[in-house]
């Protein structure tokens, strides 16, 4: 006892008083119980209780006791055993334990056990099998094959009794099965079971082991009905799917990689000729090229290609591909996509073709709007000038000089105007294709010989000097056209050049090509107006100047030069000349027959003036009319004050003098003429009239800045202005009257409509 509670053995014992001392405090209270009871009653009594010794240790002591009396029954002693069962007490606290953290985690894994053991058979149901179908601990275990009925799904039920049979039977040590188990609340359990026979021990006994899997079942499920729904999808969006894999070549294609091709599905993908072959043969390269590519390169990869289909349809095929290597394996392997984007194409390409359309549609209509102004501005001096021959009184005739001018400005006009149509059908008819054009070798110093007598006068006129330089070769084109690109571009070297100017023509080799250049030290043309160049009708100014010309001459040589399967190339520097260059095959056969030498003997022999250095021409017509129209104003300044003042502010000395001599036909007006915006704006200013015309094309600003001038100014903002312009479209119209314009009168000029409209607006004074 006293090696129980770690004591040193005394003689003397250990008094009840020391061992109550020694009682853990926590079963003092049962003790004191314990005692009174065995002294009330007469059995022996157990307990078991823990003392705590003098190093703190706690252990429990398992005692057994009983009361000695005397003859009258009353309690002399008591008497007892101890059995130190600490390490007992130890082990079924740990067993308690571990068997908690079994039941613990059988829970959480949802794992429930049964067993069948002993004679007779005992059966018992782990406490999670028991949660799993719902029933309580004090409820008995219902007997084999009873609880198959109870919990398992109807649907199993018979499957499961015959594999419980034979595995009895066969005396098999284990078995594996599934089956679904019904669980409280109506839902139903996913179960995988594995159970065991053990024929060896004292007794027979089998084990089972359920686990519950319903809810990795239903992650499993529902991965495979996104497959399903991933599947669909792409089914039925028509994307084909396909998979390369690089360690034998070979290619897996799903269905729609065929149907996209219009062939039915097969076992195996088309091999690569077969792909090929249904490829649109145009695309075939690039396809090929791009197969091969994505097979060596691991970057993703997407285009568009053509195929034809069996039947012949032709549809667009978009591909993108990935490399993403096998997730088993590891092993490179390359995914891709194919699916049908002819829809798309088709409708881009309406987009293309409407919007090609539209800018057709605009280009015309810029063209025909440039063609309307220039066929106006000619028709109006026709038109202007034959009303008035026709509007001189019987009584009263003109002098024969001025209607000799008259009739010759008709004349021009007319001649104008036919040059102006000729280049329109000219132009007209090379873009439609319809000129037929040879491709003949043409030396060139032939050509230059040709060309050069027929401008040696205009040159003349001009003060400009022709030189030639190299022409020793020989060029593949039609001679006919290629003389009226010569021409033309020999005629623009000396318009729009200087007198004393120079126009130089020569030819150099560039491989295959030959360079016909014409130099002039004219003008220039300015970085900005390069663009417009080409542009029939458009004079990127000139029209503004007594420069005769159509506008249309430069789109005639570009096109003419295309058509022989040339190009024309301009550099130039404003103020100092330019350079343009039509370059042509080359004709490599032909000797050049004609030196250079003899192209300067043949131009000076035709020219002998244009060598011998500038010759100044007379001013031209129209300039003189200009000064005659602006002096005569300036004559008129002082007029009576009852004459009614008019300033026509107008570049074209033509349309002036035709303003000028309708206006004369009545009594009553005074006018003006300023040439450009800016004389126009100065003389409103310094004598402002009663009324401004004005042309919208001026050569330094437009109607509309001048018309703001006037409107800026106090003296001349409540002038009525009216346009009269040769711009007759209908936009241009509105903008003018919305821009505050008081009329809009369109050239050419109706000599009685345009009195009569004058008398409205600014009637002459009585008298
Ligand atoms: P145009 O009948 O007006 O001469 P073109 O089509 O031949 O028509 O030329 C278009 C415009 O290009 C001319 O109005 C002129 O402004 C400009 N141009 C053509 N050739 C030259 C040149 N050699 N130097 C300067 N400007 C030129």
């Amino acid at each position: 006892m006293f090696r129980i509670l770690g004591l040193p053995p005394t003689l003397g014992g250990l008094s009840a008083r020391q061992l109550q001392g020694m009682q853990h405090p926590g079963d003092r209270g049962r003790a004191q119980a314990l005692n009174e009871a065995v002294v009330a009653g007469d059995g022996p009594l157990e307990s078991q209780l823990r003392y705590v010794l003098g190093d703190g240790r706690v252990v429990h002591l398992l005692s057994r006791r009983s009361v000695l009396r005397d003859a009258q029954g009353r309690p002399t002693a008591m008497l007892g055993v101890t059995l130190d069962v600490t390490e007992r007490q130890e082990q079924q606290v740990l067993a308690g334990e571990n068997a908690r953290r079994i039941a613990l985690m059988a829970r959480a894994a949802g794992v429930g056990w049964w067993a069948v053991e002993g004679e007779p058979a005992r059966l018992t149901w782990s406490e999670e099998l028991r949660r799993m179908v719902g029933l309580a601990a004090e409820e008995a275990v219902p007997p084999p094959n009873t609880w198959i009925e109870r919990y398992v799904h109807p649907g199993d039920r018979q499957r499961l009794h015959e594999s419980l049979q034979t595995w009895r039977l066969e005396g098999r040590t284990s078995l594996d099965f599934s089956f679904r188990l019904l669980a409280p609340g109506g839902r139903v359990l996913d179960i995988v079971s594995h159970a065991a026979f053990e024929p060896h021990g004292a007794h027979p006994a089998r084990f089972g082991m359920l686990i519950d899997v319903t809810e990795r079942r239903q992650a499993a499920r529902e991965l495979h009905d996104e497959r399903e729904r991933t599947a669909l999808a792409v089914g039925g969006a028509g994307i084909g799917i396909w998979e390369w894999f690089a360690r034998d070549n070979a290619a897996r294609w799903d269905e729609n990689m065929f149907r996209l091709r219009g062939l039915e599905p097969r076992e195996s993908a088309l091999t690569h000729e077969e792909r090929m072959a249904l490829v649109h043969p145009d695309d075939r390269e690039m396809v090929r090229r791009l197969s091969e590519r994505s097979a060596g390169e691991r970057t993703p990869f997407a285009y568009e290609f053509r195929i034809v289909r069996p039947d012949g349809a032709v549809r667009w095929i978009a591909s993108r591909s990935v490399d993403l290597p096998d997730t088993a394996t590891g092993e490179r392997r390359r995914i891709g996509a194919n699916w049908d984007v002819t829809d798309r194409r088709v409708a881009e390409q309406a987009r293309r073709d409407v919007e090609v359309a539209l800018r057709e549609s605009q280009a015309k209509s810029r063209f025909l709007a440039r063609m309307s102004h220039e066929l106006r501005t000619p028709l109006n001096a026709v038109l202007g000038f034959a009303q008035l021959l026709q509007a001189e009184p019987p009584d009263r005739t003109a002098s024969d000089a001025a209607r000799r001018q008259s009739i010759a400005h008709i004349q021009r006009a007319g001649e104008h105007l036919l040059t102006l149509i000729n280049d329109v059908l000219d132009l007209a008819r090379i873009e439609a294709g319809e000129m037929m054009l040879e491709r003949a070798a043409l030396p060139l110093a032939d050509l230059v010989r040709y060309a050069l007598p027929l401008v040696q006068p205009q040159a003349g006129a001009a003060g400009v000097r022709i030189t030639t330089g190299a022409l020793d070769l020989a060029v593949l084109g039609d001679e006919t056209r290629l003389r009226q690109v010569l021409l033309n571009l020999l005629s623009n070297g000396i318009k729009y050049n200087r007198a004393g100017g120079e126009v130089h023509v020569d030819a150099v080799a560039a491989g295959a090509l030959v360079h016909l250049r014409v130099r002039d030290s004219g003008r220039g043309i300015e970085p900005a107006q390069l663009a417009g160049l080409f542009q029939p009708f458009n004079r990127l100014g000139a029209e503004h100047e007594a420069i005769e010309g159509t506008g249309i001459g430069l789109a005639i040589v570009k096109s003419l030069v295309e058509r022989m399967g040339g190009h024309v190339q301009v550099s130039s520097t404003p103020g100092a000349g330019s350079l343009f260059e039509v370059v042509l095959p080359r004709d490599t056969a032909s000797a050049d027959q004609a030196s250079p030498a003899a192209v300067h003997a043949a131009s000076m022999g035709i020219a002998p003036g244009a060598g011998a250095g500038p010759v100044l021409s007379d001013p031209p017509a129209a300039a003189n009319a200009l000064t005659h129209a602006t002096a005569q104003s300036d004559a008129t300044d002082h007029a009576p004050a009852r004459e009614r003042h008019v300033l026509y502010i107008e570049d074209n000395v033509v349309n002036a003098l035709i303003v000028r001599e309708v206006l004369a036909t009545v009594p009553g007006y005074r006018l003006t003429v300023a040439a450009d915006g800016a004389s126009g704006l100065a003389l409103a200013l310094r004598d402002p009239p009663e009324l401004v015309l004005l042309d919208m094309q001026l050569p330094d600003m437009d109607g509309f800045s001048v018309l703001r001038g006037l409107r800026a100014q106090p003296r001349t903002a409540p002038l009525p202005v009216v346009a009269l312009s040769a711009n007759v479209m209908p936009d241009q119209v509105s903008r003018g009257m919305a821009a505050g314009l008081t009329d809009y009168w369109t050239k050419p000029l109706d000599m009685a409509l345009f009195l009569q409209n004058m008398a409205r607006l600014l009637p002459p004074h009585a008298g």
